[in-house]
């Protein structure tokens, strides 16, 4: 992915290579994430991008947002607005299929619900391992990053539009 940070105009260059480089790093973590699930599959119904009906949200770390913001520049895309149905707001119009398919977090790469097919073993260790990775290269770049729900990385998000 091309990385386009449009969250940088602050920075200073240090803060923003910084940023740059976990973003790189993250594309990276989120892609083994992919390949270690990738005999596990589901209905693909999209029920589960409904966070409001099913009370659950992906929660992500800051690079795994600014990640999100770099597929929207790079679709030329704005942040879209919160769904009225309470769906993920990088749902497409269908309501069923993620518009940010590539870019998605690493919350919605591993979480199966009931209907997971494939191994009856998940992949528990070699995905702890890479949560680890997200987890020190964010504290790498701020000791203090903390991950928030999708929903509180959109809202604070549409706050500074
Ligand atoms: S980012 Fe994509 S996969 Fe994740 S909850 Fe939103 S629409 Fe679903």
């Amino acid at each position: 992915m091309k990385v386009t940070p449009g969250w940088d105009d602050d920075d200073d260059d240090s803060a923003a290579t910084s940023r740059r480089t976990a973003v790189r790093e993250t594309v990276h973590v989120l892609e083994a994430l992919s390949a270690t699930w990738a005999g596990h599959g589901c209905p693909a119904s999209g029920d589960c991008c409904q966070l409001r009906s099913t009370g659950r949200s992906p929660w992500l770390w800051p690079s795994e947002w600014w990640v999100l913001e770099a597929s929207l520049a790079e679709q030329g895309r704005a942040l879209p607005p919160a769904r009225e149905d309470g769906g993920c707001p990088f749902l497409d119009a269908s309501g069923r299929r993620c518009s940010v398919y590539g870019a998605r977090p690493s919350g919605c790469r591993s979480y199966f619900c009931h209907r997971r097919t494939g191994p009856a073993v998940e992949p528990a260790q070699a995905t702890h391992a890479l949560l680890e990775r997200l987890t020190k290269l964010n504290l790498g770049v701020d000791s203090e990053a903390a991950p928030k729900s999708l929903p509180e990385w959109h809202a604070a998000a549409s706050a500074r539009l």
